[in-house]
């Protein structure tokens, strides 16, 4: 295993990305502060600590974690809906947050996200066909009432909501929930986005059409070339679509992997426990679902050590007291616990089965 200083955590020194081609999306040491209590109050809420990432072209990358992670307050400031305490967003190279104070009309237009809500994100007095119309014509994408027309119907098309000149008539009322987000997306891609940013876009969606989402999402990835972060609680959707997955803990990156490793080889607690809860119809029975007790850390007055020692089964004297480095676990898996020391030295029990240490509740009877 190979150490890597809390410094150093961004690529190109941890090599996240996948292809050897420069990242689209380049994120580095992001963080987040909220201030809380007015102006004789000096608290604040940790949302997002020294989070690094990128993603190249044509690739997902996927953030997981529970509520309070901070994974959406990462995309809304990649999306630049709100301002950054700290640290850069690179696109193709540019450092967009010292080149352009406000976003321009430009990044808007590369940078495109999906909300969980599609109910929420349509204007209901407006058709969908206007809703598809209007960043056609703000971004120049097409001039003219037929080719924006054209346009619109070949959108729909894409996403797969036909006959398109019936759909664009249609309000979003007049949808179900799976049809709106494909709206949703449609619109997304109206702009020819570099980068998407899918916040939760299949959690409100009844499970029977979420396949169908995932699969569109897939298929505009390859065709398109675009680089995608998808954002979830759910790490079997994760490893479904994303080419590589990160797992995030009160507002910081604790471990990261291709998808298929860090569902196989889960190396942090936290992760094997997310894991342990998937579903697995094979196992039946048998499978028992890792349970920790503790609570989640306050993120206004976050634990000086590892943020997850309060619930973590492997806790030692030191993950109370300091923040646990990056260490290389595999090709392109890394991950940051003290169960994985400095100088390839491995402390406790961290390669044992995935309930080692942990106390397990069996499925409802
Ligand atoms: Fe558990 Fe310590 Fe690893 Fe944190 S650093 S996950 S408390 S073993």
């Amino acid at each position: 295993m190979v150490t890597i200083p809390l410094s150093q955590t961004q690529p190109p020194t941890v090599p996240m990305g996948g292809s050897g081609a420069p990242p689209v999306l380049d994120v580095r040491g992001l963080t987040k502060r909220f201030p809380v209590g007015g102006m004789f109050n000096s608290k604040q809420v940790h949302a997002l600590e020294d989070v690094s990432f990128t993603v190249d072209r044509g690739e997902t990358m996927a953030l997981v974690g529970e509520s309070g992670s901070g994974k959406s307050t990462a995309a809304r400031v990649i999306a630049r809906l709100i301002a950054p305490s700290a640290g850069e967003i690179r696109l193709d190279g540019v450092d967009v947050l010292k080149s352009e104070r406000q976003p321009s009309l430009a990044y808007r237009r590369r940078v495109q996200m999906i909300f969980q809500d599609p109910f929420g994100s349509l204007n209901p007095v407006h058709t969908i066909g206007h809703h598809l119309a209007r960043p056609l014509e703000i971004h120049k994408k097409a001039r003219g009432r037929r080719e924006v027309r054209e346009r619109v119907a070949e959108l729909l098309t894409t996403v797969g909501l036909t006959p398109p000149d019936e759909v664009a008539a249609k309000y979003p009322h007049q949808l179900s929930g799976g049809q709106r987000q494909r709206v949703a997306i449609a619109r997304a891609l109206a702009v020819d986005p570099d980068v998407l940013l899918a916040d939760e876009p299949i959690s409100m969606l009844d499970v029977s059409i979420r396949m169908g989402v995932l699969n569109l999402m897939d298929r505009l990835k390859e065709e398109r070339g675009i680089a995608s972060l998808y954002i979830t609680h759910d790490i079997a959707s994760a490893r479904y679509i994303g080419d590589r997955t990160t797992v995030m803990y009160a507002g910081r990156m604790v471990e990261g992997a291709p998808s298929t490793t860090l569902l196989d080889e889960p190396a942090h607690p936290y992760t094997r426990l997310l894991v342990s809860a998937v579903p697995n119809p094979r196992a039946g029975l048998a499978k028992r679902a890792i349970q920790v007790r503790g609570e989640v850390p306050s993120l206004l007055d976050p634990p000086p050590g590892c943020p997850f020692a309060p619930r973590c089964p492997h806790a030692m004297p030191i993950c109370r007291e300091m923040m646990p480095g990056i260490e290389m676990v595999g090709p392109r898996h890394w991950v940051r616990c003290h169960l994985y020391g400095p100088g390839g030295t491995t402390i406790g029990s961290p390669a044992g089965p995935a309930t080692a240490g942990l106390a397990t509740a069996g499925p409802a009877a």
